[in-house]
């Protein structure tokens, strides 16, 4: 039902004067229309005025097979029928069971142990104190391994850990004081990477990385072999390798995990986003069982991961984690993927050549498009953003990077819909502001 202009305008005033939104300068906000979203069908959005949107990027990446899936409905129903939470220390519940055998199931080969929590912030924080604790336990020369290598401009979330091993500027330099150090590799050259385990023999205990496209970065795409290359340093130097499929796994790569375009198996996985197909908050730190028996022990050794969050492994978040990876095969998700992989190819190459775009940058659905260069004051992304919201759809901007990841299930026709609406709020976007600049 579309509430009445007051109700409305309540809404609007109570969101001012109530909630702090997340990445977000409220006093931007506070003067701007918010559209306030009320429901979701399919791929679509729909504001509380009635207004479609085509979800452009699955609700912060995380949508998969689309919102009210019938499936993942009736599977939250019934677990709420049963228990909506219980705890994981102490306790144990049959949805986690079987969603952890599903994940180690599905996961590249040598993953044998599921450590669930919320998201993927948890998930990276929890596999950068694994690594670290498990080189200590190790003993020997595992107890100088106390240092990690991250990507630049890397993005692992929002904890101070995750901040740590993270490299963009904007979000980390405030917290530096509060960071501990890491070494910085140069995204894509593994001689760069090499170069770092040569200068600090037997000091790294993980390289931490996103596998093929730092998304926060921009959709940063790392060229072929970059993956496998990283994989055989981590080998020979000793350390482990963490791969962060936050945003990478769940099919957005045009395969379940991005890993396995180079045939890759991780030390440590993290999972969160699309685990849940966008339903729920979950994530899970999958690892290997000689990680896991590294932290094995009489009591008493205190060799125990004391790590564990309040609403770790949710039964609700873990049926609607089951139900998403059951779509995934009742649907043939990935193999109807493909065919829209490569449309959204060609749709893409005309955005390409428009005279307002830099470079579009893409890897199966994960999508950046680069504006030219704009004064920062100007917001270029962001009002993109706003001329893409008045025509029907939800696309967000990294700063002057427009991203757009779809739901996989998006049909052809609303992904053409979905480039069209970009390709013109662009060039609204750039030509608005240039008379505004001209005025
Ligand atoms: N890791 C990667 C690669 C991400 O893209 C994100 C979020 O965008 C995170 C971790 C953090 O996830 P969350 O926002 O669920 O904490």
């Amino acid at each position: 039902m579309i509430p009445t202009p007051d109700a409305h305008a309540q809404l609007v005033s109570d969101d001012r004067s109530c909630v702090w939104h997340p990445f977000t300068q409220q006093q931007g906000w506070a003067g701007e229309e918010p559209v306030i979203i009320e429901r979701g069908q399919g791929t679509d959005l729909f504001d509380t005025a009635g207004r479609r949107y085509i979800d452009g990027v699955s609700s912060l990446w995380c949508n998969v097979h689309g919102h009210r899936h019938p499936r993942i409905d009736a599977a939250v129903r019934d677990q709420l029928d049963k228990v909506a939470h219980s705890t994981m220390l102490g306790l144990t519940h049959p949805t986690a069971i079987a969603l952890a055998r599903r994940l180690v199931d599905v996961a590249p080969e040598g993953l044998t142990r599921c450590f669930y929590s919320d998201s993927g912030s948890t998930a990276t924080e929890i596999a950068v104190k694994m690594a670290f604790q498990y080189q200590r336990q190790r003993g020997g020369e595992g107890a100088r391994r106390t240092r990690f290598i991250a990507l630049r401009d890397a993005y692992h979330g929002d904890t101070i850990g995750s901040v740590s091993v993270g490299g963009i500027d904007l979000f980390h330099s405030t917290y530096r004081p509060l960071l501990f150090d890491t070494l910085k590799a140069e995204p894509g050259d593994a001689a760069d990477m090499e170069r770092l385990f040569e200068a600090h023999p037997g000091e790294v205990a993980a390289v931490i990385m996103e596998p093929l496209v730092q998304g926060a970065a921009g959709m940063l795409v790392h060229p072929p072999g970059y993956l496998r290359a990283v994989r055989e340093l981590c080998t020979r130097h000793g350390a482990l390798l963490i791969c962060d499929e936050v945003a990478t796994g769940f099919g957005r790569t045009g395969r379940m995990f991005a890993c396995e375009h180079e045939q890759v198996a991780p030390d440590l996985l993290c999972v969160a986003k699309g685990i849940t197909g966008g339903y729920l908050p979950l994530a899970a730190t999958l690892a290997t069982e000689e990680i896991y028996e590294g932290f094995l022990g009489e009591h008493a050794e205190f060799r125990t991961f004391f790590h564990g969050h309040t609403y770790t492994g949710n039964p609700l978040a873990c049926a609607a984690a089951l139900a998403t990876l059951d779509v995934f095969e009742e649907e043939r998700t990935l193999e109807r993927l493909q065919p829209k992989i490569e449309l959204l190819g060609l749709l893409l190459d005309e955005v390409a050549a428009m005279p307002e775009v830099a470079e579009v940058r893409r890897r199966g659905f994960m999508t950046g498009i680069q504006l030219g260069d704009h004064p920062v004051e100007l917001r270029m992304g962001h009002r993109v953003t706003l001329e893409a919201r008045r025509r029907g759809a939800i696309v967000r901007p990294l700063g002057d990077t427009v991203i757009l990841m779809p739901p996989l299930a998006i049909s052809e026709a609303d992904l053409r819909g979905l480039i069209a609406i970009t390709a013109e709020a662009i060039g609204a976007a750039v030509a608005t502001a240039q008379l505004a600049v001209a005025a």
